[in-house]
């Protein structure tokens, strides 16, 4: 079976759009077109020239990646360069590249929360809500049988959208008084006579960069001539937006620190767990975040983390954490995010159903960091 390339990018990108990746990241389509058929697709943390020939031997047309395979500019095509002698044989052999990073990182249903669900987790939210959203409750007015129609043009336009629901509305029902002038052309009632109307109030939340739009979109569907509605900022956009980097949830089952490092090798398939500063007696609260995530070692504290798994753990790191009274796990950057894999397996299967060309996971993708 067969799809567009740019099936597949969409439906990556329902969980991981490029547009909340961060700025220095380069994401998206590196190598191929979009209009390209798709019979098998080979998925992968790196594309290394192990990667590639696989690619090759295995006769795919589409490498899935995360880390970015183009990420700065390119001086040079020469194949007498590592990359360029990349570029060569994947365009010889007709292999696209598509790369989802941070955007996988950061996106609600990503790569952090594939890890919080694997470790075992509940209550999971944002360890560092990022592109702060903010959001507006818009409220429009509406004849009553007009009102079913609005709410369809409220959720189709990305209203309404909490958690795991959309088309999230809320409406109460009243009378509206107004008086069309002369000149006016309105749906009911008579020219300079007051007039009044039995309407419901529909209000919805909606993120500030939709918002023009939805109000347009209302508008070309609302019968009045002057379509009454309100627009409230939200205080709460931050507690709403769960897109960004790490997540923190709390164990079912509390455990010892020694328990906890069992469980965490085995859930992460590690041989070896490296970790700093000081552990607490039980673990229940859990922060994690793929990669190089020491950085979020305070925010994990203020956000009464008993401890924080991430990868790339350096010497002064370590040190923070020990004078910071916290603990903090090295899973390994591949020892994290290694498992983007099954995440880019999990989204193309529910995205896709039966459509799903082959995918193959790369058995040459391997760790770069050995431990002799
Ligand atoms: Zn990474």
């Amino acid at each position: 079976m067969s799809i567009k390339l740019s099936q597949i990018m969409q439906a990556v990108e329902i969980v991981a759009p490029p547009k909340i990746a961060e700025d220095w990241d380069n994401v998206g389509l590196q190598v191929g077109s979009r209009k390209q058929a798709i019979h098998r697709i080979l998925l992968t943390l790196d594309i290394t020239t192990a990667v590639v020939n696989e690619a090759v031997s295995k006769n795919v047309d589409l490498i899935i990646a995360h880390h970015p395979f183009i990420f700065k500019g390119l001086k040079t095509l020469s194949s007498d360069t590592v990359k360029g002698a990349m570029i060569e044989e994947l365009i010889k052999n007709d292999i696209a590249v598509y790369v989802a990073h941070t955007n996988m990182d950061k996106g609600v249903a990503g790569l952090n929360d594939y890890l919080a669900k694997r470790m075992g987790l509940d209550k999971i939210r944002t360890l560092e809500p990022s592109n702060p959203t903010i959001y507006y409750k818009l409220v429009v007015y509406s004849p009553v049988e007009y009102t079913a129609k609005l709410i369809d043009v409220f959720g189709k336009n990305g209203a309404g959208s909490i958690g795991d629901y959309d088309y999230c509305t809320y409406r109460s029902s009243g009378i509206g008084t107004f008086r069309p002038l002369t000149g006016a052309n309105p749906f009911s009632g008579k020219i300079n006579t007051l007039s009044s109307a039995a309407e419901d109030r529909i209000e919805s939340i909606i993120p500030e960069q939709e918002l023009k739009n939805l109000i347009l979109q209302l508008k070309r569907s609302h019968p009045y001539e002057e379509m009454a509605y309100d627009v409230i900022p939200l205080e709460n956009g931050q507690l709403i937006n769960e897109v960004g980097l790490g997540k923190i949830g709390v164990l079912s089952h509390p455990m010892e620190a020694a328990m906890f490092i069992t469980h965490v090798k085995e859930t992460l398939g590690l041989s070896v767990l490296r970790g700093a500063g000081a552990a607490p007696e039980i673990i229940r609260r859990v922060a994690i975040c793929s990669g190089a995530g020491a950085d979020m070692i305070g925010l994990a504290k203020s956000k009464r983390a008993d401890v924080l798994i991430t990868g790339d753990l350096k010497h002064h790191d370590g040190q923070r954490a020990l004078e910071n009274n916290f603990w903090v796990l090295d899973a390994g950057h591949y020892g994290t995010e290694k498992w983007v894999v099954d995440c880019f397996k999990n989204i193309l299967a529910e995205h896709l159903g039966i459509e799903c060309p082959e995918i193959m996971v790369a058995e040459s993708s391997q760790d770069f960091i050995m431990n002799y």
